[in-house]
């Protein structure tokens, strides 16, 4: 077997994960490590013991002696509190954890500029100034600072995917000083650098695991950025769309592009931009109003040749964000016509219709135009649909290269070890 060079570690909500690259990119080797119990996604410790088990059974299949760097993502939002020695305090607060203190909320909606990803109820900045508060920190960092801080035995490092919702400020390149006047400490967070940075060489841990004393620590980024690099796509105009529980859209870029009323924001990833935007329509409506147990049956009686006209809009409750975005938004699913088949290809081309408009409208805020299709999540496995998203895209679909996040970060550090 060929032996890896590059090595990307995933932090996610069910677990650990590392994916081994060679020299030109294929995956040689794979390891998981799922979390024992629901509590683990909280437990940093339970983080690390998931990526010492992952690189464990990497060297136990490929030799990792050739490896030459390393990187972590981490799912974004997700941050914890460490103490002078770097050991954290308590439990991290995660990625979805509502601020439960709305004197936080407010001050960061006085403080922060309108167009912040900082603002909002889910805000990471919230946690972040919740985190400082407790006994003894010294440092506030997201969850895969914390992992890549224990590969390089260095002070903390963040990137700025990581940091764009705890309010770092990407055109300054630096910590903004409002945010000195939400009650967070500046002082506290952590350095940030540009996504797959050289940060150092890795210490004494990741050796004892098996890589090599040469091997480097690059900065990571997220899950969701992660997830996109892995598909493959990464030229201007490439695009990702997620048919999960949510209908989540994605674009690589040559311009920033934002625009908070639609809640999207760019992150900086090499030498693009990946633009994004979520629905609230989705798999979680098909769930509800299909049901899992009657999608096999009522998936093979689509018929994608003859639209059915019906011009839905599904969502489960008003409300929309993106592509069209207004608070009350209604639902529309009706004529409900009698054969389930029919109502089912309704609300998968309505689907389609709202994914086209999501690209449509990110063109129009000046991301570049769709110019292929990579899919990922649960969707993908039916066909038809994917027939009628064709159809309405208009761009060729391609296979994505990978759909584990372990293995777009493995890419990352491949092309940026490529650069030296
Ligand atoms: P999550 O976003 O929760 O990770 P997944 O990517 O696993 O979700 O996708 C799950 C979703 O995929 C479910 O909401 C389900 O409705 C949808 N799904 C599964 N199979 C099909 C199918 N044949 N046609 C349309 N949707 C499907």
């Amino acid at each position: 077997t060929v032996n890896p060079v590059a090595i990307g570690i995933d932090l996610g909500t069910s677990g650990v994960r590392a994916a081994a690259l060679d020299e030109d990119g294929r995956q040689v080797a794979f390891a998981a490590s799922a979390f024992a119990t629901p509590d683990e996604i909280r437990e940093p410790a339970a983080w690390w013991r998931g990526t010492e088990i992952c690189l464990n059974m990497l060297a136990a299949k490929v030799s990792l002696a050739g490896v030459r760097g390393i990187a972590v993502d981490g799912t974004s939002g997700t941050v914890l509190a460490l103490d002078r020695d770097k050991q954290p305090i308590g439990e991290a607060l995660l990625y979805n954890d509502p601020c439960p203190d709305a004197s936080v909320i407010a001050a960061i909606d006085a403080a922060a500029p309108a167009t912040s990803p900082a603002r909002g109820t889910s805000t990471a900045l919230g946690r972040a100034i919740l985190l400082s508060r407790r006994e003894g920190v010294a440092h506030v960092v997201h969850q895969a600072d914390w992992i890549a801080m224990r590969l390089g035995e260095g002070e903390p490092v963040s990137d700025e995917n990581n940091a764009l919702k705890t309010g770092y400020d990407l055109s300054g390149e630096s910590w903004p000083d409002w945010i000195e006047r939400t009650g967070m400490k500046r002082g506290l967070l952590p350095h940030v650098v540009r996504a797959g940075t050289k940060i150092c060489s890795v210490g004494s841990l990741a050796r004892e695991l098996g890589l090599p004393p040469s091997c480097l620590l690059f900065a990571g980024t997220t899950d969701g950025c992660a997830s996109f690099l892995a598909t493959g796509a990464s030229e201007r105009g490439d695009g990702v769309t997620a048919l999960g529980s949510t209908l989540v859209l994605k674009l690589a870029s040559d311009c920033p592009v934002n625009a908070p009323e639609y809640g999207i924001y760019s992150h900086r990833i090499g030498d693009f931009w990946l633009v994004g935007g979520a629905s609230n329509s989705g798999g979680a409506v098909i769930r509800q109003l299909i049901g899992d147990d009657r999608l096999e049956e009522l998936t093979a009686r689509l018929d994608p040749g003859r639209p059915t006209g019906l011009d839905y809009y599904p969502l489960l409750k008003p409300g929309e964000r993106f592509p069209i975005s207004d608070p009350h938004y209604p639902p529309r699913l009706a004529p409900r016509p009698a054969d389930d088949a029919v109502f089912f290809q309704g609300i998968l081309e309505g689907m389609a219709e709202i994914e086209r408009l999501g690209f449509e409208r990110l063109t129009v805020l000046g991301a570049p135009r769709l110019a292929s299709m990579r899919t990922v999540g649960g969707g993908v496995r039916n066909s038809a649909w994917r027939e009628i998203r064709h159809g309405k895209l208009g761009v060729p679909f391609l296979e994505p290269r990978s759909v584990e996040a372990a293995a777009g970060i493995a890419a990352l550090v491949l092309r940026q070890e490529n650069k030296h």
